[in-house]
């Protein structure tokens, strides 16, 4: 035996002991391109925005293949079916929801990506994977918990109740729908699935937390158990996939026990429960992106709830994952002059933006959050303002059509120090993405910013104007960058 060959072989049988000391060995992980080539492969296209209602989802649970089995567990205050979606052979029971708050939908639209995937043919280069989690779990899915709400695109049922506050009270049909849910089912995996506001950032940093994690509490001492020290690890793995396609943009939701809540409940009932939050992405207003993470990581932990190989993670990665925090503004310009009754000050201004819908279409609203030293926020976009001063923006008050108002004459009268236009009241509501505020009827618009007012006012410097806020959308003047939503007339 040569020296080499002995070294090798004294190599082998010191990674063997090293292995059997280690126990069973840890089954592979899935990688990262593997969970975006399938959700390349089979997300849903007819969903592309993430407001819409039962009737958008009806057909797609419809014309499921044999894959699935489908159930009607009841129905809403005003009669729409709560689906139950069985998929799989395995004894390990996992049951996922979403949208019980009606207008937190990225998480429903990923279901629907994994039901096509979860269907696909079983000769294709996922059938492996796959079969993996068909021959192991039972998935129980109810993709549209709030189906009322869904239709208005808001977040309670049409009692105006919170169903995510009625999991012991139980005066919503659809929160009784979802606690007799998993009684029946007695899963050992939940899955609940909502998103939050955009305004969240991994604490620290400037980093939106696009997508928060919880072990929910079971208690108020927010003791760890086995219940839920096994959601913890599934997390751990979960957050693994979020690293690599998105660091730093994970948070880590508070845990302070809340009775009343769905998640909170299930841990204590004993199912390990999973709370995943849709936070924000940069210029992912429709949230398609978040929606593939949202896939990626739920496939993801499928598989390693499948293969066990969550066991292998620790509590301790769960808690290293940054705390959420709400940190995060639209806009947020820094270090600007301005003057209060002839008083000269330096300050920093954050706006966020409302969303606001008419007949399916998304329209933003700028308003001023906040004011004074900023300095421990962030924005997901930001201006340093030294050496530039706030100048309010002038109103053209001759009434004009929209209709005649073309891009070139906006661009001009913005260029010009007039911010607002009047527009013939007929107008009113019609969108447009002009940088311009269109208003309509007699009320002047009052164009002076301030704490919860409108944000429309320009940034000038050495008497010449450079910026312009309008409703809330930063414009640079020298390079007429646009508005990435439209507005409506006021
Ligand atoms: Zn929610």
């Amino acid at each position: 035996m040569t020296t080499d060959l002995r070294f090798l072989s004294f190599l082998s049988i010191v990674m063997f002991i090293f292995q059997a000391c280690q126990g069973p060995q840890k089954p592979a992980m899935l990688d990262r391109a593997v969970l975006e080539e399938a959700f390349i492969e089979f997300h849903e296209h007819s969903i592309t925005k993430r407001r819409f209602g039962y009737d958008k989802i009806a057909p797609l649970i419809r014309n499921r293949t044999k894959a699935f089995q489908n159930e009607i567990l009841g129905h809403s205050v005003e009669g729409r079916p709560v689906h139950a979606l069985t998929y799989g052979e395995g004894g390990v029971k996992v049951l996922l929801w979403s949208q019980m708050h009606g207008n937190e939908s990225t998480a429903t639209m990923a279901l629907f990506d994994l039901f096509n995937f979860l269907e696909g043919s079983d000769n294709d280069p996922f059938a492996e994977l796959r079969s993996t989690i068909r021959q192991n779990l039972l998935l129980r899915f109810i993709p549209m918990v709030n189906p009322d709400g869904a239709e208005r695109f808001q977040r309670r049922n049409i009692q105006h109740i919170d169903l995510n506050r009625d999991a012991i009270r139980q005066s919503s049909p659809e929160g009784i729908l979802l606690r007799e849910a998993r009684e029946a089912f007695q899963p050992e995996f939940g899955f609940n699935l909502h998103d939050q506001n955009i305004y969240y950032n991994a604490q620290g940093t400037s980093r939106p937390a696009t997508i928060s994690v919880l072990a929910p509490a079971y208690n108020e001492a927010r003791e760890i158990n086995a219940v839920r020290s096994k959601a913890m690890k599934l997390i751990v793995g979960m957050n693994r996939v979020l690293q690599e396609e998105v660091p730093g943009h994970v948070g880590k939701y508070n845990d302070t026990f809340e009775p009343r809540a769905f998640g909170d409940n299930f841990q204590k009932w004993g199912t390990s429960t999973i709370l995943i939050e849709s936070g924000g992405y940069p210029d992912d207003p429709e949230k398609q992106y978040i929606r593939k993470l949202n896939f990626m990581i739920i496939l993801n932990a499928l598989y390693e709830i499948a293969v066990k190989r969550y066991e292998h993670f620790t509590e301790e990665d769960y808690f290293a994952i940054p705390d959420n925090d709400s940190k995060l503004m639209d806009l947020l310009i820094r270090n600007l002059s301005t003057e209060a009754a002839g008083y000269l000050y330096q300050t920093d201004i954050g706006i966020r933006r409302s969303e606001q819908y008419q007949n399916d279409t998304l329209f933003a609203r700028g308003n001023v959050s906040d004011w004074g030293d900023l300095s421990v926020y962030y924005g997901y976009q930001e201006l340093d303002a030294s050496g530039m001063s706030l100048v309010h923006g002038k109103i053209w008050d001759k009434e004009m059509a929209l209709a005649d108002l073309t891009e070139s004459t906006a661009w001009e009268m913005l260029q010009q120090g007039y911010m607002a236009v009047r527009i013939r009241e007929q107008d009113k509501g019609k969108p447009y993405d002009l940088p311009l505020v269109l208003y309509s009827g007699d009320r002047a618009r009052n164009m002076s910013p301030g704490l919860d007012n409108s944000a429309d006012f320009y940034l000038e410097k050495a008497g010449e104007l450079q910026y312009a806020v309008v409703n809330g959308f930063l414009i640079d003047l020298k390079n007429r960058s646009s508005t990435p939503l439209l507005q409506r007339v006021e």
